[in-house]
């Protein structure tokens, strides 16, 4: 199952930064991707779920892989749940770079959190400012509560 880096795919660097021991949003490895914590926390405990195979559609992946990456996402998104408490989750599965590489993005959805109901992506810009990167220990608390909440599920 090994993925195929490329210098160009965003998600692929961000993987081999985790195998480095150097992505401060690393959570945790299941068997088919890696947990994160999302760089901009405009929805507090938004996530990440990342593909270890730099593949474009869930079609392209082997059936046992495929199956396997569907239920340890549902899971991923419970301790999200779990974690952070939303009125709902959003999720979505989008892909980045050269490839596409398909890779999670969970957001926990809480009544009046947008300016207009709708996606979160109706905010642009807004959603990456600076004022939503997480403090050091902000983000060691995310990972902890998130980390937390997946322990007691895949137990
Ligand atoms: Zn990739």
């Amino acid at each position: 199952m090994a993925y195929q880096p490329t210098n160009d795919c965003m998600i692929c660097e961000r993987i081999r930064w985790i195998k480095e021991g150097k992505n401060p949003y690393f959570v945790r490895e299941l068997s088919t991707g890696y947990v994160v914590i999302g760089d901009h926390q405009r929805f507090r405990g938004y996530s990440l779920f990342l593909c270890k195979q730099h593949a474009q559609e869930l079609h392209f992946l082997e059936p046992e892989f495929r199956a396997r990456f569907l239920y340890e996402m549902s899971v991923v998104a419970e301790a999200v749940y779990r974690a952070f408490q939303p009125d709902k989750l959003n999720y979505e599965l989008l892909g980045v770079g050269r490839g596409l590489h398909m890779h999670w993005h969970i957001f926990p959805r809480r009544e009046g959190d947008m300016p207009v109901p709708g996606p979160v992506w109706l905010l642009g810009d807004a959603l990456f400012s600076e004022e939503f990167l997480p403090s050091p220990k902000e983000l060691e608390d995310l990972k902890e509560q998130l980390n937390a909440q997946l322990e007691k599920l895949l137990a």
